[in-house]
């Protein structure tokens, strides 16, 4: 077969500009590749060496203005490049979390913000994840209670908790999403919300590892704030208008997510092709067998629809449109794509699937886990049911 490209068939300028960003990671994901992110995950480290061949490429600066020290691009862009990582089988969830949490900064935040959080984000030198879900909360992010009340100076003080924290460990930074009302007090669930950069170092926040199955170098962590004091710029934007921020980010955040399940679907159908053209248990290779070609082939024509509709929703985003139902529907179809061929991958595989060695099983859990985050597909059904088709809201 000709190996799976992660190229789109969309305009020929936004294929150019992809293929532009795909190519250059290529280089870099050739030195680094998965057997490199393997050991950092066997290891428990942070894979350093790539995050900063990816920062002096100008990769990590992506969508990130060149005023502020980025390499410019939008969204496009940054997806395609976590498109490309995925496809080399070293997806990172980091890439994910930084590129949601530097919009809201870049758009909203004072020049001074942008030059302390965002801009050394560009070359790897500082690291920033984010913080939304709660362990009571959960998808229902509006009833969270982690509250950040105004303290003596103009500043802050953050209480409260935070579950699933992506790097939370290696991160310089956080992005936090607090209630600066609670919940009770406001008129509308979307009121009383502000977004907060924290620095990791700040004394009162304790960190406490999760035992999550998902091989990325990413681990997840319990974060605990404790009375933990903000200075008065902490704050990105107005204080209490923070959903709308908010919700800018995790559009491209939904983006982030479709580029990896793309690209990882096709890297476990590139697995998938190896694998049936060599093995010949009754003489021919079981990739001439329908049931399983057909399989394959539905996952490739599935993962090649969803890469037409993520790259248009990121090209809707980049333009200034609302981009919220392109950008549900582009990560849910993306994620039930690269299900799809995870699943037929490890069909293919057989017993051997199984075998930790050949590496199918162990990409399963990251690939299903896009269909449950960053965002369940229950909720992007939601939003098209509700905002797409105009029906009623069921919960
Ligand atoms: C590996 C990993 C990394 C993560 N990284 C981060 C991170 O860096 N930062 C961060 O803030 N969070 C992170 N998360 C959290 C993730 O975003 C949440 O787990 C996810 O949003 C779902 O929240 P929950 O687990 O509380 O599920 P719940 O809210 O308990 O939902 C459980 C299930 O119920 C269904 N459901 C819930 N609500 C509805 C509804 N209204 N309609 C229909 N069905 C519904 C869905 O099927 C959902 O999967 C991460 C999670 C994991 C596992």
């Amino acid at each position: 077969m000709t190996p799976p490209t992660g190229r789109t068939t969309a305009s020929s300028i936004i294929q150019s500009r992809i293929r532009d960003i795909q190519e250059a990671a290529r280089g870099v994901t050739k030195q680094y590749p998965r057997s490199y992110i393997l050991q950092c995950i066997k290891e428990d480290r942070f894979p350093d060496e790539l995050w900063r061949e990816l920062g002096k490429f100008g990769l990590l600066g992506l969508s990130i203005p060149e005023e502020h020290g980025g390499s410019g691009g939008g969204v496009l862009e940054i997806t395609a490049l976590n498109e490309a990582l995925a496809l080399a089988g070293v997806p990172t969830l980091f890439l994910v979390v930084t590129g949601l949490g530097r919009v809201p900064i870049v758009r909203h935040g004072t020049a001074d913000q942008i030059a302390k959080y965002v801009t050394p984000t560009c070359t790897g030198e500082k690291k920033l994840c984010f913080a939304i879900t709660e362990p009571n909360a959960g998808t229902n992010s509006f009833a969270m209670s982690t509250l950040a009340t105004p303290a003596a100076g103009g500043g802050w003080r953050l209480s409260g908790q935070k579950v699933f924290i992506s790097g939370a460990r290696d991160a310089d930074f956080m992005l936090v999403v607090a209630r600066t009302t609670k919940a009770a007090e406001v008129k509308h669930r979307t009121d009383g919300m502000s977004l907060f950069v924290v620095d990791m170092k700040t004394p009162g926040i304790k960190l406490q590892q999760l035992n999550i199955q998902v091989e990325t170098a990413e681990r997840q962590y319990m974060v605990f704030f404790d009375n933990v004091e903000l200075p008065a710029d902490a704050v990105i934007g107005e204080p209490g208008k923070g959903a709308k921020l908010m919700f800018e980010g995790l559009n491209s955040e939904r983006l982030l997510a479709a580029g990896a399940a793309l690209g990882l679907g096709d890297y476990a159908l590139s697995k998938a092709v190896t694998y049936a053209n060599d093995r010949k248990p009754f003489g021919k290779p079981i990739g001439s067998y329908q049931a399983l070609q057909h399989r394959l082939a539905l996952a490739k024509a599935e993962i090649e629809a969803a890469r037409l509709m993520t790259y248009d929703a990121a090209d809707r985003f980049d333009n200034g449109e609302d981009a919220g139902a392109h950008a549900n529907m582009a990560k849910l179809l993306a994620s039930r794509a690269a299900v799809a061929a995870i699943d037929a991958t490890l069909q293919v595989h057989g017993g051997y699937g199984f075998d930790r060695d050949y590496d199918v099983v162990t990409l399963w859990p990251m690939i299903r886990l896009l269909e449950i985050a960053p965002i369940n597909n229950e909720m992007l059904m939601n939003y098209v049911g509700e905002h797409v088709l105009g029906l009623p809201k069921s919960y």
